[in-house]
């Protein structure tokens, strides 16, 4: 199965409370020069923030939904294989 994390990287702050909460790593929080690295959402103070979701890694559990404190991140799915979803009412 497979799930799908949307981030609005407008409005994360780069706080960190989801990747702390995730219960199985599945996120990744850098910080790194926006002259070099090419997955550019955000820019703060002069350096991007760029947040990461290991998609096979992924759950599904929402933990970071409800750690986000700015209620940025949404989790659809599950989806099968062929990406057609399981969830009920969702077909
Ligand atoms: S839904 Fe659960 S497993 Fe997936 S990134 Fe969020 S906290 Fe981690
Ligand atoms: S908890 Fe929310 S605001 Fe903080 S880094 Fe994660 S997505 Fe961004």
């Amino acid at each position: 199965m497979a799930f799908a994390l949307h981030i609005n990287m407008e409005r994360c702050t780069g706080c960190n409370a989801c990747v702390v909460a995730c219960p199985v790593n599945a996120l990744e929080l850098s910080v790194t020069d926006p002259v070099t690295d090419e997955k550019i959402y955000k820019v703060k103070n002069g350096r991007a923030v760029v947040l990461d979701v290991n998609h096979e890694l992924c759950a599904g559990c929402g933990v970071c939904v409800l750690a986000c404190p700015f209620d940025v991140i949404r989790l659809a799915g599950p989806w099968d294989s062929n990406y057609k979803s399981l969830a009920v009412g969702l077909e």
